[in-house]
């Protein structure tokens, strides 16, 4: 399994994005540098399953994105593909760098993905061994792991939890230290699959206020619509394998009948 994490960088809790295009595929948000750029993406499963249709999507460097649509939309299987953990048709780059078999570990470690299940991406016995794994695996010398390892946990807020067991923590601490896992790779794009299920109120809470501070590229796949007002200022709405709408939460959220036709609710 990959490890991945986030560097530091100047804040920014996102630009709101002007553009707003329904039924559209594909919107830059801005003017700014690409930190992803899928193009055109299609994807079926074995069995022939249509999951992806044509998805055209960039996101800017430092902005927020969350990504919203019913179950069955495609969300995890946009994900799987911006690490090429799963491979379509048409193109997906980070950073400037195209995704393709050849260079996957160069692609892991500048995308940290993050599951929604924290215990697929936590299997070492100490939390240090979980969020060095990724480093470590790098080749960095030991000294720079150490100090990767404690960035990324303050990060998380989670500073003097260095020396214990993973599988012994809550729910909400599995999860942020799932995150440290990524961001100690330095990654260039932070990818989280439904962040805040599974956590109550108060985990929930801490969550939100360690992502706002992030200083780093963001895209949240999410069902929790209080979550993507609070956070993002753009927003994505995926449905039967499309993007079907790309623009500012705001207004995307005041359009009762968009939110209403997939599914969603105001947050
Ligand atoms: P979401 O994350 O938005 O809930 P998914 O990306 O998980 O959506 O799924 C998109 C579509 O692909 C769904 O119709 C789902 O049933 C189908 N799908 C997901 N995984 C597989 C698979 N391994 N084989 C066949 N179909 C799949």
């Amino acid at each position: 399994m990959q490890k991945t994490k986030g560097g530091a960088l100047s804040n920014s809790v996102g630009r709101p994005s002007p553009l707003i295009v329904k039924n559209g595929n594909g919107t830059p948000a801005n003017d700014g540098v690409p930190t992803l750029l899928v193009e055109n993406l299609s994807f079926s499963y074995p069995d022939g399953h249509s999951a992806l249709r044509d998805v055209s999507l960039q996101i800017n460097e430092y902005e927020k994105v969350a990504l919203v649509g019913p179950n069955g939309a495609g969300k995890s299987t946009l994900m799987l593909h911006l690490n090429g953990i799963l491979s379509g048709e048409g193109q997906v780059e980070v950073a400037g760098m195209r995704v393709t078999r050849s260079n996957l570990p160069v692609i892991r470690a500048k995308v940290g993905l993050v599951f929604q299940n924290p215990d697929d991406q936590l299997f070492s016995p100490t939390v240090f061994e979980d969020v060095a794994f990724g480093p470590l695996h790098m080749g960095l010398p030991k000294g720079e792991v150490r100090d990767r390892v404690a960035r990324a946990l303050e990060q998380v807020g989670l500073s003097d939890y260095a020396d214990r067991l993973s599988h012994h923590l809550s729910a909400g601490e599995k999860k942020r230290v799932a995150i440290a896992t990524v961001l100690s790779m330095d990654p260039e794009i932070l990818i989280l699959d439904e962040p805040s299920a599974g956590l109550d109120p108060r985990a929930r809470r801490a969550l939100i206020s360690q992502l706002r501070e992030f200083p780093i590229t963001m895209l949240v796949s999410t069902h929790d619509m209080r979550l993507v007002h609070e956070l993002f200022p753009r927003m994505v709405i995926m449905d039967e394998g499309r993007i079907v709408a790309d623009g500012a939460t705001d207004a995307l959220m005041d359009d009762a009948e968009l939110l209403e036709t997939h599914g969603l609710e105001r947050g």
